[in-house]
């Protein structure tokens, strides 16, 4: 049975597990600002599922009697349309939850001290993972993702793929810097599970050292390669991706935009992801200010390039918000 109310298919079915506790998902960038915790000082002991479950039932009530929670104030996940009314289960699940990571990118929220990120403590996944299938909590039909951190350097990283490839999961994102080539990611793609994006930010050397912080351009190019013919015999289907977040007056021009769309199309991959550096966007929001003219034009132009390579275009966060705002499409 539908029940027809606004809610979100986070709040409905989610977890997003963070570094020291878990939220309902991991938007935080819209006005009412996220954060709705399902537990706080989480450090990897056993879940209770029935009081996650019975959280998820209270937030769901409020949601169907119209009392949305003001944190979700803004967020692009909140529809009104016809929910399953049925026994709570999990069909997305985020994990963000370490910090360690191989690269050092200049916009990172690590940035600030990567000696400490990079030993950060944290918890093990694997035995709550395998506790919610075992339960059948789980349903196929959703999402997991990877953020971090770097996912391909988290110990029980293949693992967990592994695992989760072999016992129903569906449609698994990766998000990694794409410095370290991972097994069990080439096998999720060669089953058409699994996509995987990776952070290039540049087009040439010179730029991925100054954004990277890391000398591994070439790496990072030669193993978009090797992932992108793993896809080889999934004609049609997208499974590896190259990222750009635009940071301003860093790597904002054409030049470097072109240079990284050809390096993405060469390497034989058909999917570009555009986002904005976070902090500048809070920063004007904040100000109240208006995105500058020349970021509109450029986010405009990767918009009309895309179409002409004829590269699908998937559009982040900070960067959806920007062509919804000044209508680019
Ligand atoms: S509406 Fe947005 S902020 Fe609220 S739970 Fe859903 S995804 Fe998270
Ligand atoms: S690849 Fe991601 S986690 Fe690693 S330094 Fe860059 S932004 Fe941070």
């Amino acid at each position: 049975m539908m029940q027809e109310y606004t809610s979100c298919h986070w709040l409905q079915h989610g977890l997003s597990f963070e570094n020291d506790h878990i939220e309902m998902c991991c938007l935080c960038c819209h006005k009412g600002g996220g954060r709705l915790y399902i537990k706080e000082n989480y450090n990897g002991k056993d879940v209770n599922w029935d009081e996650i479950l019975n959280l998820k039932e209270k937030f769901i009530n409020d949601n169907k009697n119209g009392i949305i929670d003001p944190r979700c104030e803004g967020c692009f996940n909140l529809v009104n349309r016809g929910w399953e009314d049925t026994k709570p289960y999990i069909n997305y699940i985020h994990f963000n939850h370490w910090t360690h990571c191989n690269s050092d990118c200049i916009y990172c929220y690590t940035k600030w001290d990567k000696k400490a990120f990079n030993s950060r403590p944290h918890y093990k996944v694997m035995p709550m993972i395998k506790d919610l299938f075992k339960r059948k909590l789980f349903r196929p039909d959703g999402e997991i993702t990877f953020a971090g951190g770097e996912p391909t350097i988290l110990n029980e990283f293949e693992e967990l793929v592994t695992f989760l490839l072999k016992n129903g999961a569906e449609r698994i994102t990766v998000h990694s810097s794409g410095i370290k080539y991972s097994k069990a990611i080439e096998k999720g793609i060669k089953e058409g599970k699994l996509s995987v994006c990776l952070s290039a930010d540049s087009g040439t050397k010179e730029m991925y050292k100054t954004v990277k912080r890391v000398d591994k351009f070439d790496k990072f190019w030669q193993n978009a390669k090797k992932y992108a013919k793993a896809q080889e015999k999934l004609e049609n289907k997208i499974y590896v991706e190259t990222k750009y977040i635009l940071i301003p007056e860093i790597n904002t021009n054409k030049e470097e935009i072109d240079k990284w769309m050809e390096l993405t199309v060469k390497s034989g991959i058909k999917s570009i992801v555009i986002d904005i550096e976070n902090d500048y966007c809070k920063e004007l929001r904040a100000k109240d200010e208006e995105k500058p003219q020349y970021l509109i034009e450029l986010c405009n132009y990767i918009i009309q390039r895309a179409k002409e390579l004829n590269l699908n275009l998937v559009e982040y966060n900070n960067f959806r918000y920007l062509v919804t705002e000044y209508k680019l499409i």
